[in-house]
């Protein structure tokens, strides 16, 4: 009877010994998983704060982008033939562009001004003839093609 007692005593010492282990893994595991809290709050925080900088300059860069096309966009308005001033969609021919660029630099004639309309109107690379080279073009356009 006495070994028997002996060996639950002995168990017993052996199941509080591995309790107070268990108790004491679990307890430095809390504190790591407390650190660890504490650093996602700290990240999170850093994350915040990060993308709340961003958004500001952001927003800088959109001002200062809208600031800079405004002061480079050139008038959207131009006069119409009656004298009145019309609207129109900006196209490329609205930029400016220094005068030698505007003198033809492609001695052809212009296929779209024969055609009637030419777009890019004085800043157009090829020759718009008028008069009656106009009229003789446009005739010997209509020729080739019938
Ligand atoms: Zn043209």
């Amino acid at each position: 009877m006495k070994a028997a007692n002996d060996r639950i005593e002995q168990l017993n010492e052996t199941i509080q010994s591995l309790e107070s282990e268990n108790k004491s893994i679990r307890e430095s595991h809390k504190q790591e998983i407390d650190e660890k809290d504490e650093e996602t709050k700290d990240l999170s925080r850093d994350l915040e704060k990060f993308s709340a900088e961003q958004s500001d300059k952001l927003a800088t860069l959109r001002a200062k982008l809208a600031t800079a096309l405004q002061s480079q966009a050139p008038t959207n308005t131009d006069m119409g033939e009656n004298g009145t001033s019309k609207k129109r969609k900006m196209s490329f021919s609205d930029y400016p562009i220094d005068a030698a660029s505007r003198k033809p630099t492609i001695q052809e004639p212009c296929h779209f001004h024969l055609l009637g309309d030419c777009r890019r109107g004085a800043r157009c690379r090829f020759v718009h003839p008028d008069g009656d080279d106009l009229v003789r073009l446009r005739l010997e356009l209509k020729e080739k093609k019938v």
